[in-house]
């Protein structure tokens, strides 16, 4: 019988257990569970007759490739897989697949809800700016990015977006502004919002020579990746530009620094995106129904390592 482990040292929610039990066994499967582990000689024995794998932020290395002889499949329960060794698994012939979009919503819920805070002063009882009629730029167009357009424009902002790879008419047939380019996005809107992955073109692309094309007032919301912030130059920028107000949710290195920017700047005390229960039910149940589809009709829809 086929058998499926979820390997998870920092567990789901029960209910997301509960939904991953019942498509594994109701697919004729067996499912193992492998909770709160504190050593990795336990992974490395449950490893061993498992023929899928359900992972979080668990770490598959080559020695546990070695040690799984029967797996066929590893999927990562979320969007970052930085915790898979892409080439041993490869080397292993195991497919790796992530679960993309399952934590958009969460994370576009949180921008939004950065930017009021934001833009009401930190709730320090001062007045502040409203978001409606505000000119809202997304850069890059992703499964977040979509789901911060469609809130946003509940909040009756004026959305614009550039993406790399999303054409101007696929953006714009959501109801959103295409622009040009991302400089551009900078120059139009009053308020930018980070989606962009980290890649060898994205890191500390965000400077302080981009922020200075945005309007007095200007706003930045950064739910991406710390490492596309030219933390520098921005908090350079911020001293200058007393107008410019910033919100983070990966703490950045200087954080105390910025913390005199009192009243516009604000980090989220832990990386808080996709720290939602719905999150992580969707993200485990997806990950259940891909092992079920790849194992019974050989979909590698969401594989890793083409
Ligand atoms: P996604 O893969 O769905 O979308 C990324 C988009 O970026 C794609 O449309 C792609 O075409 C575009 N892109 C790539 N390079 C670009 C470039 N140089 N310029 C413009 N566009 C470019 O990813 P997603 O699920 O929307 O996630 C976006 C980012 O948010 C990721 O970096 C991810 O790490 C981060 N994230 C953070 C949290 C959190 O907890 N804060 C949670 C989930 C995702």
């Amino acid at each position: 019988m086929t058998k499926v482990l979820v390997a998870t040292d920092k567990p789901f929610a029960k209910v997301a257990v509960d939904g991953i039990k019942r498509i594994i066994e109701e697919a004729g499967f067996e499912l193992v569970l492998l909770e709160k582990y504190t050593e990795k000689k336990q992974l490395l024995d449950a490893v061993k007759d498992a023929n899928a794998i359900i992972i979080r932020s668990d770490i598959i290395d080559a020695e546990v490739l070695d040690a799984a002889k029967e797996l066929k499949i590893v999927v990562r329960a979320g969007a970052g897989y930085d915790n898979v060794d892409l080439a041993a698994a490869t080397a292993h012939n195991v497919c790796v697949m992530n679960t993309p979009g399952q934590n958009s919503n969460a994370v576009a819920e949180l921008v939004l809800g950065m930017l009021v805070y934001l833009n009401r002063n930190l709730f320090n009882g001062t007045s502040g700016a409203e978001l409606m009629g505000k000119k809202l730029g997304i850069l890059a167009y992703g499964n977040v990015g979509r789901n911060v357009a469609r809130i946003a424009k509940g909040f009756g902002m004026d959305v614009y977006a550039y993406d790399q790879f999303v054409s101007a008419a696929n953006i714009e047939k959501e109801g959103v502004k295409p622009v040009a380019s991302r400089d551009a996005l900078f120059e139009t809107c009053d308020i930018v919002s980070l989606h962009i992955p980290k890649t060898p073109e994205t890191v500390k692309s965000i400077n302080a020579e981009l922020l200075a094309k945005m309007p007095k007032g200007g706003c930045l919301i950064n739910t991406a990746r710390q490492e596309v912030i030219d933390e520098e130059s921005i908090c350079k920028f911020m001293a200058e530009r007393t107008d410019f107000k910033y919100a983070t949710d990966i703490k950045p290195a200087n954080d105390a620094e910025m913390a005199k920017f009192e009243g516009r700047y604000f980090a989220t005390p832990k990386k808080m995106g996709a720290q939602t229960a719905e999150a992580n039910i969707n993200a485990g149940l997806a990950a259940a129904n891909q092992i079920v589809d790849f194992i019974k009709n050989g979909n590698e829809k969401f594989r890793v390592n083409k």
